[in-house]
């Protein structure tokens, strides 16, 4: 009779570490039918045992991935081990509203969890558990720290005024353009340009006018080009656009509509209304260029050219 008793209060005070723990327990039998539901369940849920004790759980929680649960579901009952999923592979099993403040950015609460057998005296599974662990402080941890590197890998790739690539990360990913086609050539031609009289528009409407023009230049380029063109500012008021799969000819007419773009725009800066041209070199990588620095080279010296022969044109680098 002691025997039972103490069997009995043990078995009590176990439940209560069950229902009190913060985690939250569910035990479903081989129809999916809901047997334990404990005190955070419950509380996260907002169903009451008796409502959901007895009942089916996709009857009752119709949003839960029913096929992909199952097939976890099915291999813990045959094989009798233990089956996890993690946040990061599935934000969460139940969705669960998401109500502390410290982590209030998360909409709902991060889950991991893990299916356990639950064996009987006979060594059967006939019941499983579902382990639910509130990991919403970690993940919004995780999210945070990934969004502010992609945000730091944007600021030191890109030029601040322009948003178009520095002119570190535009060498790199040209050298890298370089390289492909050093292995396996394919058309590809860069146009450099640069800003005419440009020393003129900051002495005549200060620095800041200029900056705005350098800005408006920038959108204009990126306007007019495709997503798979590299361009970068490459200096002050210089700029350089990697057109692949294009050779000078088309890139001159990209060249065109880029230079006649500029032509057309108007930059307002307080009360003025700023005019301005572009003068644009470009040259076709060929066999005969041993490095990116002779590519571009060849580009500055059409650029050059364009300069010489009166501004606001386009001209063709000739290799003779
Ligand atoms: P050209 O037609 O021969 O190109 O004449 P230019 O006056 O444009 O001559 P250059 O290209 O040498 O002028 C570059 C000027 O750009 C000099 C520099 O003060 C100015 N500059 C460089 N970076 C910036 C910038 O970020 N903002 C502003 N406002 N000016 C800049
Ligand atoms: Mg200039
Ligand atoms: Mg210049």
């Amino acid at each position: 009779m002691e025997q039972t008793d103490n069997f009995l209060d043990d078995f009590h005070w176990l439940m209560d570490v069950l229902q009190n723990i913060d985690v939250g327990l569910v035990v479903l039998d081989e129809n999916y039918t809901i047997q334990l539901w404990n005190s955070f369940m419950q509380n996260h849920s907002a169903s009451r045992p008796e409502a959901i004790l007895g009942c089916n759980l996709f009857d009752t929680f119709p949003e839960l991935p029913e096929d992909w649960f199952t097939r976890k579901a099915q291999s813990v009952f045959m094989l009798k081990n233990a089956a996890f999923t993690t946040w990061e592979q599935r934000p969460y099993l139940f969705k669960f509203e998401n109500y502390r403040p410290v982590t209030g950015i998360a909409e709902f609460m991060y889950q991991n969890s893990t299916i356990i057998p639950l064996k009987n005296t006979r060594g059967e599974v006939k019941h499983i558990c579902i382990i639910v662990y509130d990991v919403t402080e970690v993940a919004v941890n995780r999210l945070q720290i990934k969004k502010a590197n992609e945000k730091l890998r944007h600021i030191s790739r890109t030029d601040g005024l322009t948003g178009l690539l520095n002119r570190k990360t535009w060498e790199y990913d040209a050298t890298k353009e370089f390289k492909c086609f050093e292995r396996n050539p394919f058309k590809c031609s860069l146009i450099m340009f640069d800003i005419d009289h440009f020393k003129k528009i900051n002495d005549g409407y200060g620095h800041p006018a200029g900056d705005e023009v350098i800005r408006q230049t920038a959108k204009t380029v990126l306007e007019q080009i495709r997503e798979i063109d590299i361009a970068g500012r490459y200096g002050g008021e210089e700029f350089c656009i990697i057109m692949r799969n294009t050779d000078s000819d088309g890139a001159s007419i990209v060249a065109e509509r880029i230079r006649k773009a500029i032509e057309a725009l108007d930059v307002c800066y307080e009360q003025h209304k700023i005019k301005f041209t572009i003068s644009l070199g470009i040259a076709d990588l060929t066999k005969n260029e041993k490095n990116l620095t002779q590519f571009i080279d060849n580009a500055d010296k059409a650029l050059y050219k364009a300069k010489q022969s009166g501004r606001n044109n386009t001209v063709i680098f000739q290799a003779s």
